[in-house]
């Protein structure tokens, strides 16, 4: 069996692991750096890049820099958390045909599973170049809170990037997992994982290789980026004030105070005050205008203290769920990059009177206990037992478009609930369900899973037929849903209205689209090899020619300068084949240049220490 990596699929960073001897260990990139930027740029003839460099680009390039992409995953395009994202993303967001919020780049549509994939292709690439072997399998981290849909987009996502999901688990609990591995007595943990855009407070009981989580709550629209907007809109507050200008009519100064806030943000947690400086920012009829700021990390607190203090209530909400005092807690840990702000640790500290854990690191945490997941699956380390929970309650809708729970929140999963159906009005020929997740006491607030109906049902009076409905939530957190009449006993196929999501054609649409990608990807990589090659040769050829001319036949020259141009005109041509046969010719011709120099000897590099000689 390969080896099952761990992805920690960040809204801002990625990380990847792996386990070896025993021990997880974080995955560098091609550029040493141990996360990856979860962005995506595409540039006008359709290539695509992930990371580094397209984190680089988004400062010229937003309209086609997607970052934050985690934050729409599987939401519906008119949902106030997709407008809000939309409203502050430099790149456009989208209604698609089933109404979910896509990303429109030039002409082209991308579905967020689509551009995680993107991500999750490349911390693929960063493994296999790393380990030396395929990757087909991976656990994936989502934040605690994901609903339904959004863990079913993560997966569609895994399998968009070609890897199996072998399992998803909750951030919060890998974190707890590359915490607790070794630990063998029971300990009770609470985990605050503030990231890049969502926040998840989770509290575990641990003992002997078994994580049980007790509780989770958190917000997926809560984190790092929301302190950074709040930074743009004071700077840009102050820029207004000051010129006239407002910056965020424009993308490209929009998304440079973007990334400078953040970096302001990041020195902030290390020192006392920082500078931002963006020369050139703007410009009206009096000449070209600069933003020039001094922060103090007082003034930083006071703009985002109210941020902070919205991640206190899901932790008190956490604690009353798991039945467990603030006292009874044996350790704090902190995961995610926003916990460096020394704010988020003071105000933790003072919510759970002690000081947090400062033992793990925040960016890695996560991935390195998926990766210890993925080893105790493949055999490799001892096995572990995490006993997960589902983090918002599940039901349908019943009469009077009241949401009725079948399953509370909190409970461990897997899980399963059956509820038997039935018809309101007489001779009705089908059922129909609608399958909700979340906590509000009216259907239409929470999030709408699918849609159901039951069919054909036998004309019967009313409320005659009976229809068993069984909900499972699985092990990732994910919902299935199968139907049985009773009356026939017969296993009836649902037909399933996706109220938002991919469905299997569409994810197999698009593994499709990446396969010809791939394909062009690997074209161009050839090519680019082969032009280089010829290049190289082409320079060395002509340089014989000129130094031989007068040494060798003729026609040994004429046949070399003939292969010569024919290899230039195929390089300019861009004929992979032909650079490919023009090299191969050439080569041959001239080695007759060589050989007619140096007799039909054979010659071999010259060994070490030995001088060659020009004469
Ligand atoms: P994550 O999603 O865990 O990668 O967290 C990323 C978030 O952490 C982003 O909003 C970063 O700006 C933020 N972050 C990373 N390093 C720091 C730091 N030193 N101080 C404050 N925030 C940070």
């Amino acid at each position: 069996m390969g080896k099952i990596i761990g992805i920690d699929l960040g809204t801002t960073n990625c990380c990847v692991a792996f386990v070896d001897n025993g021990q997880p260990q974080v995955i560098p990139n091609a550029e040493g750096s141990r996360t990856t930027p979860s962005v995506v740029s595409f540039a006008k003839d359709g290539e695509r890049r992930v990371g580094n460099v397209a984190k680089r680009q988004g400062v010229t390039h937003p309209e086609s820099t997607v970052f934050a992409i985690k934050r729409l995953m599987g939401l519906a395009f008119e949902s106030k958390n997709a407008q809000k994202h939309a409203r502050l993303a430099p790149y456009r967001v989208v209604k698609s045909d089933r109404g979910d919020a896509w990303v429109q780049i030039g002409e082209k549509l991308y579905s967020p599973p689509e551009i995680s994939a993107m991500v999750l292709e490349k911390m693929r690439e960063v493994a296999e170049s790393y380990l030396g072997e395929d990757i087909t399998e991976a656990i994936i981290t989502v934040p605690a809170y994901f609903n339904d849909a959004q863990r079913s987009a993560t997966i569609a996502a895994g399998k968009i990037a070609g890897l199996e999901v072998r399992r998803i688990i909750n951030e919060p609990t890998a974190a707890a997992l590359a915490y607790g591995f070794e630990e063998k007595e029971g300990q009770r943990v609470a985990v605050y994982d503030l990231g890049g855009g969502t926040f998840d407070i989770s509290i575990l009981e641990i003992a002997s290789g078994v994580f049980s989580v007790k509780s989770t709550s958190g917000d997926t629209h809560l984190g790092g980026e929301d302190i950074d907007n709040a930074l743009v809109e004071e700077l840009a507050r102050r820029f207004k004030e000051s010129t006239g200008i407002d910056l965020r009519d424009d993308r490209v100064a929009l998304q440079r105070l973007k990334e400078q806030a953040e970096k302001a943000k990041h020195e902030l947690s290390s020192s006392l005050e920082t500078e931002i400086n963006l020369p050139f920012i703007a410009s009206d009829e009096t000449g070209p205008k600069h933003l020039e700021a001094t922060l103090k990390r007082s003034e930083l607190e006071i703009l985002v203290s109210e941020i902070i203090d919205q991640t206190l209530g899901p932790c008190e909400q956490a604690l009353t769920d798991a039945g467990i005092k603030r006292e009874e807690l044996d350790e704090i840990l902190l995961v995610g990059g926003q916990t460096r702000m020394p704010m988020v640790q003071s105000k933790v500290a003072d919510f759970f009177g002690k000081q947090p854990h400062r033992g793990v690191n925040p960016d890695e945490v996560v991935a390195m206990g998926a990766a210890l997941q993925g080893a105790a699956l493949a055999g490799e380390v001892e096995e572990v037992l995490l006993l997960d929970v589902t983090p918002l309650s599940l039901g349908v809708e019943t009469g009077g478009g009241v949401f009725h729970k079948l399953i509370i929140r909190n409970t461990t999963v897997p899980t399963r609930a059956r509820e038997i159906f039935t018809t309101s009005v007489d001779n009705q020929s089908f059922v129909p369900i609608h399958v909700l997740q979340g906590e509000r006491e009216m259907a239409e607030d929470n999030k709408s899973l699918a849609k159901f109906e039951l069919a054909p049902i036998l004309p019967a009076p009313r409320g005659v037929p009976e229809v068993e409905v069984t909900f499972d939530i699985n092990a990732d957190g994910v919902v299935n849903v199968h139907a049985k009449d009773l009356g026939t006993g017969r296993e009836q196929d649902i037909r399933v209205v996706v109220s938002s999501g991919l469905t299997e054609e569409d994810i197999k649409r698009i593994i499709e689209e990446a396969e010809t990608y791939k394909t062009t990807d690997e074209k161009r990589r050839v090519l680019a090899e082969l032009r280089n090659a010829a290049q190289a040769l082409l320079y060395t050829s002509e340089r014989a020619v000129e130094e031989c001319r007068e040494l060798v036949a003729e026609e040994v020259i004429v046949q070399v300068e003939a292969d010569i141009e024919a290899l230039h005109q195929s390089i300019d041509d861009g004929d992979a084949i032909a650079i490919k046969d023009g090299l191969e010719t050439l080569e041959l011709s001239a080695y007759k240049i060589a050989e007619a120099m140096y007799g039909n000897v054979e010659f071999d590099a010259p060994a070490k220490g030995e001088v060659q000689s020009d004469s």
